[in-house]
């Protein structure tokens, strides 16, 4: 093992690869406030890629209900089983912009409680048995409830909740899969942190499948191989025509009807959405950073979850993401008006300002909202993208009626 930094976990830790990152990294913010779990996501992801003979169990994107539904069943609860050593603690008393923006983990990651048990493998795992893969949407819907008769929900926890959480491969920086492979059969592209599985070079060992702790690397019984989210990387390098030879979003990205995803790539431009919301605003977390893989899709948790759940899924992170979202900064209001207005890639945006068009309070705070334009342009400069905060009121002539 050699000693990487992982900005999630503020901390150095144990690798069996060199650190190497990507010139930019593919990545993507999800709003969970706004998603609907109609899986139109899932069903973009299954007929692009996974509709074929020896995939029917394969949904590389899944939408699962939180906290009982999860595909495969209980995947986060049995792989945080394996890194619980009792004292997986975060210190948030001293923060780094750059290098520990959450505070420092002292827990072991995937990788170190492997090394610690002596396991003779690069992190732990476990294989989920076929029956584990059965109903994808098991637990849709299902809530926690405190189960008293007088039961009943209001902000800022609600007392019987559930939320939805949208799940791919998450082209980590430090990928479990990628360390399990003894055949090296999977990599992770320079040029956009694409994790792939070469389908020449694998023979199967489901190696990945038990050492990703997200489960995302899955068997395919035909081929005899493994296959994981790729990405859609021929829309991401711009191969489809729609947009022109300029780069694409991904199927379940664009086909996101709850206009909760915005994917792009994270670099050190203050000025990309992607990067302005991980990076500058720390509204959107990682999912599980614990593991120590340093996955690269984002999430801005849900205002109404009990924080502590949230906080063992997102990190220390939560509490100021959820204020931040709760009463929305005139910038945070115009970059989430870019999600889903465009299939182009954003690569940076800019604000032009308009006159204010509500004020109240809200959450005890001032809630200040302007009908600003945002606009937003692609990897060559150009602009792609432009949208209004305020929807726009049209009158007609009075011999067109409304009440017909
Ligand atoms: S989510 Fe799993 S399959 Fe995807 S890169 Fe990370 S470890 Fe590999
Ligand atoms: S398409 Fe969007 S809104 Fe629908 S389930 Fe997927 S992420 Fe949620």
């Amino acid at each position: 093992m050699t000693l990487v930094h992982n900005w999630h976990l503020g901390r150095r830790m144990e690798y069996p690869y060199f650190e190497s990152r990507p010139k930019k990294q593919f990545a993507a913010v999800f709003n969970i406030n706004r998603c609907i779990a109609c899986q139109t996501c899932t069903m973009a992801c299954k007929s692009a890629w996974t509709y074929n003979k020896g995939q029917e169990y394969m949904w590389w994107n899944n939408v699962e209900t939180k906290p009982y539904g999860g595909y495969p069943q209980s995947w986060d609860v049995k792989t945080l089983k394996l890194i619980d050593n009792g004292e997986n603690t975060w210190y948030t008393d001293e923060k780094d912009e750059k290098l520990s923006p959450y505070g420092v983990y002292e827990g072991d990651t995937i990788f170190e409680a492997s090394a610690k048990k002596n396991l003779n493998q690069w992190a732990v795992g476990y294989i989920p048995e076929d029956k584990e893969w059965r109903a994808p949407n098991f637990g849709e819907d299902v809530a926690k409830s405190n189960n008293k008769p007088d039961e009943y929900s209001s902000l800022p926890e609600h007392s019987r909740w559930f939320f939805y959480i949208q799940r791919l491969c998450n082209h980590c920086t430090y990928p479990g899969c990628l360390a399990a492979c003894p055949r090296k059969a999977i990599y992770k592209r320079k040029e956009d942190g694409i994790v792939l599985i070469d389908q020449k070079r694998c023979r199967g060992y489901r190696k990945c499948v038990e050492q990703c702790p997200y489960k995302k690397p899955m068997y395919r019984g035909l081929t005899r191989v493994s296959e994981k989210c790729i990405a859609c990387y021929p829309r991401i390098e711009g191969k489809d025509p729609l947009t022109k030879g300029r780069p694409m979003e991904t199927r379940c990205m664009s086909a996101c009807v709850g206009q909760i995803r915005l994917q792009g790539f994270l670099d050190d431009n203050p000025k990309n959405p992607v990067t302005w919301l991980i990076r500058h605003h720390k509204v959107a977390l990682p999912l599980y950073p614990q593991f120590g893989t340093e996955p690269n899709i984002y999430y801005i948790p849900p205002r109404w979850a009990p924080r502590s759940y949230l906080r063992q899924m997102f990190g220390p992170g939560v509490d100021e993401a959820v204020e931040k979202f709760m009463v929305p900064s005139r910038e945070l209001l115009a970059v989430m008006s870019l999600f889903r207005m465009t299939q182009t890639i954003v690569f940076e945006y800019k604000i032009e300002e308009g006159p204010k068009v509500f004020e109240t309070v809200i959450h005890g705070k001032k809630f200040e909202m302007f009908n600003d334009t945002v606009i937003g342009f692609g990897e060559d400069g150009q602009e792609v993208v432009r949208t209004t905060v305020e929807e726009p009121i049209y009158i007609r002539d009075p011999k067109h009626l409304n009440s017909i």
